[in-house]
């Protein structure tokens, strides 16, 4: 398995991975954004470290065919094969959604696998903030998953946790995400990243699974920061993405400027007891109710 963030001459390659997902397997990684993180939240425990540019802004972060140059160029050298994957997943240097050809990009790539008859499913990891947008619906029309970010439960626990852009709420982002499942095909997922600061309180479970009810959607990730966020101040080291912070000790980057910040997690015991707690509720109203938990139940 060859994992490398490739240099295309003076540039870093907008194709990394292949990385090892706990949640869905063996996965090349798409970065529609590049050099700038740029986010709509600003999350406490955001891998990519303190987001630099927050914004809903959408716009072509960069350019579709420097993407597929660099997704051929990795091809050619071997750096991943496609029976070999099991996903091909959009995310990268902050909200891929945001990117106004993420699109357009997800069609030149299924085009490319599908050349190469290869079945490579396209999946996207979304903190949902997007999805009152019709052309990002639109968009999203080519993924066969799509990873839907739900940490907050209300306006406190989403500056607490998200840190999200002044005109976001909770409320849109539940409405934006009732319209994606009215309107789309994929397989949907919620992604909850439990804080201890929150999780720890059984009220807030159970509104989680009141949202979990509300949207109807079954599959859902529990999940908790049990990786160091980079300590990275005003700077971005693309070498974080797809969780890659032990590539980045091989780098450029000056040891002396490579600080970690260890991050609460909530205990394996919790875990299992949201899980529990989520399963005695939901089930009674989401019959195929199924949670993948990163402790993972031996
Ligand atoms: S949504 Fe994702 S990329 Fe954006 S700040 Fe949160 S963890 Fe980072």
């Amino acid at each position: 398995m060859i994992s490398t963030v490739l240099e295309t001459s003076s540039r870093p390659s907008y194709i990394y991975g292949p990385v090892i997902s706990w949640r869905t397997g063996t996965s090349l990684g798409i970065d529609p954004i590049g050099e700038i993180s740029t986010c709509s939240f600003n999350c406490s425990y955001c891998q990519l470290g303190k987001i630099q540019n927050i914004t809903r802004e959408r716009k072509v972060y960069v350019e579709t065919s420097y993407i597929i140059e660099d997704l051929l160029k990795a091809y050619r050298q071997n750096s991943f094969h496609l029976n070999n994957l099991d996903v091909i997943t959009f995310a990268g240097s902050g909200e891929p959604t945001l990117a106004l050809n993420f699109g357009e990009v997800a069609k030149q790539i299924k085009e490319f696998t599908e050349s190469e008859k290869a079945k490579v499913p396209l999946s996207i990891l979304t903190n949902a903030t997007s999805l009152d947008d019709e052309t990002v619906i639109k968009d999203l029309e080519n993924f066969d998953l799509i990873s839907l970010k739900l940490d907050a439960v209300d306006e406190l626990s989403l500056k607490s946790i998200n840190q999200a852009e002044e005109s976001i709420s909770v409320e849109k982002i539940i409405a934006g995400i009732k319209n994606l499942k009215d309107k789309s095909n994929a397989e949907l997922q919620l992604q909850i990243m439990f804080l201890p600061k929150f999780a720890n309180d059984n009220k807030y479970i159970d509104t989680i699974a009141d949202k979990i009810i509300e949207l109807g959607i079954s599959k859902i990730q529990i999940n908790t920061p049990n990786r160091a966020k980079p300590k990275s101040g005003k700077n971005y080291w693309i070498e974080t993405r797809g969780n890659h912070y032990a590539e980045a000790e091989k780098t450029h980057i000056d040891e002396s400027s490579r600080e970690y910040i260890e991050l609460p997690v909530i205990s394996q015991e919790r875990a299992f007891y949201i899980e529990d707690r989520l399963q005695e509720k939901v089930t009674k109203f989401l019959k195929d109710f199924s949670v993948i938990n990163v402790y993972k139940k031996q």
